[in-house]
């Protein structure tokens, strides 16, 4: 992020917080990037729908309002949204933790300040004024210097919390991107974060091979056995593919019983030979249906490998890729393809 736009996303979010207050909104990472978007002022569409919205509730901002609100106007840019306002929400992290050890400083020097004149005036230090006078003082002092450790006392507190609300908003927000990136049933990388990075390949010029595979007859453990055991295949497939992944390949969940392995920098042959890993390490799976006691060992996938040529494009990688897959079906399934 450059430092101009740091410091303007900065600027949005002191604005945002306030308003987001002001209207009693929940500090929910959409109702963020929704009254972010407002602060921006970028959507003059959105700011009358909020303003008009909000005056026919008298001034409150509700859940559902935000909701709809952010559906409406927002919702297809949540990706981006989501990735500025982490950005922003990290800046008003560290400007607020040195706001508050600088205003801490500041307070506690005053303080110290006054401590010591409290003390010349009641070591009795004092020259031409009455008795009286100095009582005053003193009180003045007194009343003085409470109401300043109140104020830093409330305003340790104020910072504090902000502090707090917003931690736990960056990690909501982290949660949320997350989520949105994940699988929920094989905590694979999904099939919108696939398109998000396979874009970022192609935009890059990142030379890449991948792999696709299906797992075969996939239906059957369904209807043989119900969906819930289907559903267990699939995670132990997913957990045999992240192994053998490594870090050197990515594996995503492309849908249903459906993955697709992205190997950047790698050649046809490290690919091809990391599917036959995958296949032999899926073969290998005993799976166990607790309702019949009967041992599932028959799951296979079928593989297809494309490797990126000078100028194709990446849906043609994933064309190639399926069209061998397809081929593997046709020929018996359970098999790489091409096979050299
Ligand atoms: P093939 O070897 O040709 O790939 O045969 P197949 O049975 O694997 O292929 P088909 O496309 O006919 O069936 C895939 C099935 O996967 C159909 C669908 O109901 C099931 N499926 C998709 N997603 C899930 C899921 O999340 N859980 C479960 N249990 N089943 C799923
Ligand atoms: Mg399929
Ligand atoms: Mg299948």
């Amino acid at each position: 992020m450059s430092k101009d736009s740091f410091v303007e996303s900065t600027e949005t979010l002191k604005k945002t917080v306030p308003l987001m207050i002001k209207h009693k909104v929940p500090t929910t990472p959409t109702n963020y990037a929704l009254w972010y978007t407002y602060a921006t002022q970028q959507d003059p569409q959105l700011n009358l729908a909020i303003d008009q919205g909000i005056e026919a509730l008298g001034g409150l901002c509700t859940p559902t309002l935000c909701e709809s609100l952010y559906q409406e106007h927002l919702a297809s840019e949540t990706d981006k949204d989501m990735i500025q306002l982490k950005q922003s929400l990290t800046a008003m992290m560290q400007e607020l933790s040195h706001t508050m050890s600088d205003t801490l400083s500041n307070a506690e020097t005053f303080q110290g300040a006054l401590s010591k004149t409290f003390n010349k005036l009641e070591t009795g230090e004092r020259e031409g004024i009455s008795l009286e006078e100095t009582m005053t003082l003193v009180r003045d002092l007194i009343r003085e210097s409470r109401q300043i450790q109140q104020a830093t006392g409330t305003f340790k507190g104020q910072l504090n919390n902000a502090q707090q609300e917003i931690t736990a908003l960056r990690e909501a927000l982290n949660e949320s991107q997350k989520e949105a990136n994940e699988d929920a049933l094989t905590q694979l990388l999904n099939r919108r974060a696939f398109e998000r990075d396979i874009e970022s390949y192609e935009k890059n010029k990142v030379p890449f091979s991948l792999i696709m595979l299906d797992i075969d007859k996939f239906k059957d453990f369904n209807d043989n056995y119900g969906h819930l055991l289907g559903d267990q295949v699939l995670k132990v497939v997913a957990r045999r593919l992240i192994a053998c992944c490594q870090d050197y390949a990515q594996p995503y969940r492309f849908g249903g019983e459906e993955f697709v392995v992205m190997l950047p920098q790698k050649s046809m042959p490290s690919a091809r030979q990391l599917a036959e890993t995958v296949r032999r390490a899926v073969e290998k799976i005993s799976v166990l249906d607790k309702k019949s006691g009967q041992r599932i060992n028959s799951i296979t996938a079928s593989f297809g490998v494309a490797s990126r040529q000078e100028n194709e494009s990446c849906s043609q990688v994933l064309e190639r890729a399926d069209s061998f897959l397809n081929k593997a079906k046709h020929l018996g399934r359970n098999r790489v393809l091409p096979v050299n």
